[in-house]
């Protein structure tokens, strides 16, 4: 349930060492519109808050030595408790952290189904691990080693809040949108039809519905296959465009042979 079927609005709390971080998410975009909507209730909290000591220490030395610190597990723990307080049982605690699993669509659709979600942003080397021990979930934004956690938390703030029911105006858009069935989604054009001399493809300009989804149907099997040839082997076609996919595919893997030749 949530506001917009009545009930409470979805939660997110973030926990940081920077929650200025976050002023942008609530003054811009989807965030802006979901809180003034009344869709999202949307808490940020200074880690240094929790801390008990004069410098509001936040970090320490690694047990068994090795380069750089770790961030504390008891102004955490704390942060933690305040934000789960009379926190639903479907809660989800996530970690933001390169060696969680990587976040995408599907996930972020699952945690939108949820009523509340609480995102720790780590620094340093990361977390101790018994905080890891108590997380539901431990999410990667990719393959790669950002300086603090907060750009994670945005990503995975921005895509479930664009999930949440009545955020977004035209809720139709969600279902087309990349990665809904396992596809890329097709080329879009606007306004001017024709741009630096390209003009637009004459079947969006025909007004023929069913010939305009075919295309951008085969659009997105194409764009799949040109950039996400893994995606595509696990997407739901028809045996006709399965066998345009496999063509594609082919082509595809022709060309990469001759590129690296
Ligand atoms: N020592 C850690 C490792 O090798 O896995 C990297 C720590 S990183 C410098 C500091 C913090 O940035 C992490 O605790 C995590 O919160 C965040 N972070 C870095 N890369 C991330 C990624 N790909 N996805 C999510 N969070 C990430």
């Amino acid at each position: 349930m949530n506001q917009a079927d009545g009930g409470s609005p979805y939660r997110i709390d973030i926990l940081t060492i920077f929650p200025g971080y976050f002023a942008d998410f609530c003054a811009e975009g989807v965030g802006r519109i979901a809180i003034e909507k009344g869709l999202l209730d949307f808490n940020v909290s200074d880690i240094r808050d929790f801390t008990r000591d004069a410098h509001r220490t936040v970090d320490d030395y690694p047990f068994g030595g090795g380069p750089g610190m770790v961030m504390k597990p008891e102004p955490v723990s704390l942060a933690i408790a305040k934000a789960m307080t009379e926190a639903p049982k479907d809660t989800r605690l996530v970690i933001l952290t390169p060696r969680g699993k990587v976040f995408d669509q599907t996930l972020a659709s699952d945690l939108s189904r949820a009523k509340r979600l609480v995102l720790v942003c780590g620094h340093y080397e990361g977390l101790d691990e018994r905080i890891h021990e108590i997380a539901t979930d431990d999410i990667s934004i990719g393959d790669y080693v950002l300086s603090g956690g907060e750009p994670a938390a945005a990503v995975v703030a921005d895509a479930v809040t664009r999930l949440l029911p009545g955020v977004l105006g035209d809720a139709a858009s969600l279902l087309e949108e990349s990665f809904e069935d396992g596809l890329l989604e097709y080329p879009q054009y606007t306004r001017p039809q024709i741009f630096n001399e390209r003009a637009v493809p004459d079947v969006l300009l025909s007004g023929n519905h069913g010939k305009i989804s075919r295309w951008r149907r085969d659009q997105a099997i194409i764009a799949t296959a040109r950039r996400r040839p893994d995606l595509l082997r696990r997407a739901n076609l028809t045996k006709e465009e399965t066998q345009l996919a496999e063509r594609l595919l082919h082509d595809y893997e022709k060309e990469r042979r001759r590129d690296k030749d």
